[in-house]
């Protein structure tokens, strides 16, 4: 049996990257056509994510040399996780599977083929984990596995080394259509659909060429936004500190008026210091939690476009 496959890759400033990686992505692609498993009609579509180099005018050279490549532009830099939405989204309705991945040849390719063959077998959705994090640095990988636990800690249910790369039938992409939400944590929200999953196992390569987009400031952010994108235990821990802390204050209030009426009145101001200090930190953390949460709650209640396409190198000819 074979499925029209669709390989959904968000690309930025990756003028670098893309000579090298096109081709082994079409390479890929080419195989698993002679192989039976997907169908000629399939398509390498490239999202470029409003890069200011050369991309856009790449993507659009290798659509007109090979007609498996396609490409998408939107109007102006979102992001990752809206580039990889606009592609998704964009073939939901023309094609059986997608594969998301990014383009700098990190993510094995050669694993496209388990994902395939796992999809056949009826899983409708294949993430692609990685098995080891050996090219990464000790401070890395220790981030990505406290991320991850913490994740897992405010119950959100996130493959455990999986990122981005994935095969997601397009009946599940139908379904996640109706997730309308404007903050994005793909990998977090895609598990809630449902569906049959499975994993495949793949090492993770350096960057072919050029740098990484993703700085520690981005990281963070990011994680910051998975989590309070997809769970309200947070707010709750808020509330819990609330009652711990108000506890402790009833019983120093007691202890307080006890030491005044046996004669034994506090006289130490060092400790009154240091308690409104660690309030007023405590209380801040607080603030900036639910001031999270309100800034989210802002962004939805707005329900701006998630993505912008200003160009398709279809737009002439037909998908
Ligand atoms: N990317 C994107 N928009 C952005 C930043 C990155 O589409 O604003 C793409 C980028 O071209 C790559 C993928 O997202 O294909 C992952 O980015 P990167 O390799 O820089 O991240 P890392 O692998 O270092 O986490
Ligand atoms: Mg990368």
């Amino acid at each position: 049996m074979s499925s029209r496959l669709f390989i959904v890759i968000p690309c930025y400033n990756e003028e670098e990257v893309l000579p090298i990686t096109s081709k082994m992505f079409l390479e890929e692609m080419q195989l698993l056509i002679e192989k039976g498993k997907i169908s000629n009609d399939s398509r390498i579509l490239f999202v470029n994510d409003g890069s200011k180099d050369r991309t856009w005018e790449i993507i659009t050279s290798l659509s007109e040399k090979d007609e498996h490549y396609i490409g998408i532009c939107q109007s102006r830099n979102r992001g990752h996780q809206n580039a990889v939405l606009a592609g998704l989204m964009e073939s939901k309705d023309i094609c059986d599977i997608t594969i998301s991945i990014d383009c700098d040849g990190q993510d094995d390719i050669g694993a496209m083929e388990a994902m395939v063959d796992a999809y056949h077998d009826g899983s409708e959705v294949v993430y692609g984990v990685r098995s080891k994090r050996d090219t990464d640095t000790f401070f890395k990988r220790f981030t990505a596995e406290s991320f991850y636990k913490l994740l897992n800690k405010m119950g959100v249910e996130a493959v455990y080394n999986h990122a981005d790369y994935r095969l997601i039938s397009a009946r599940v992409l139908k379904e996640f259509a109706n997730f309308k939400e404007v903050n994005l944590f793909l990998r977090g929200m895609i598990p809630l659909v449902g569906f049959k999953s499975t994993s495949v196992y793949y090492e993770r390569h350096e960057r072919i060429a050029g740098e990484s987009h993703y700085p520690l400031s981005k990281m963070l952010a990011l994680a910051i936004d998975g989590i309070t994108s997809l769970s309200i235990k947070p707010i709750r821990m808020i509330t819990g500190l609330g009652i711990g802390v108000s506890i402790l204050s009833f019983i120093g209030v007691i202890w307080a008026i006890v030491s005044q009426m046996t004669g034994h009145a506090v006289t130490g101001w060092a400790s009154t210091v240091c308690l409104v200090c660690f309030m007023g930190g405590v209380q801040l953390i607080c603030l900036g939690v639910l001031g999270e949460y309100i800034g989210k709650i802002y962004m939805e209640v707005k329900a701006r476009p998630r993505y912008i396409i200003s160009e398709r190198t279809w737009d002439k000819k037909e998908k």
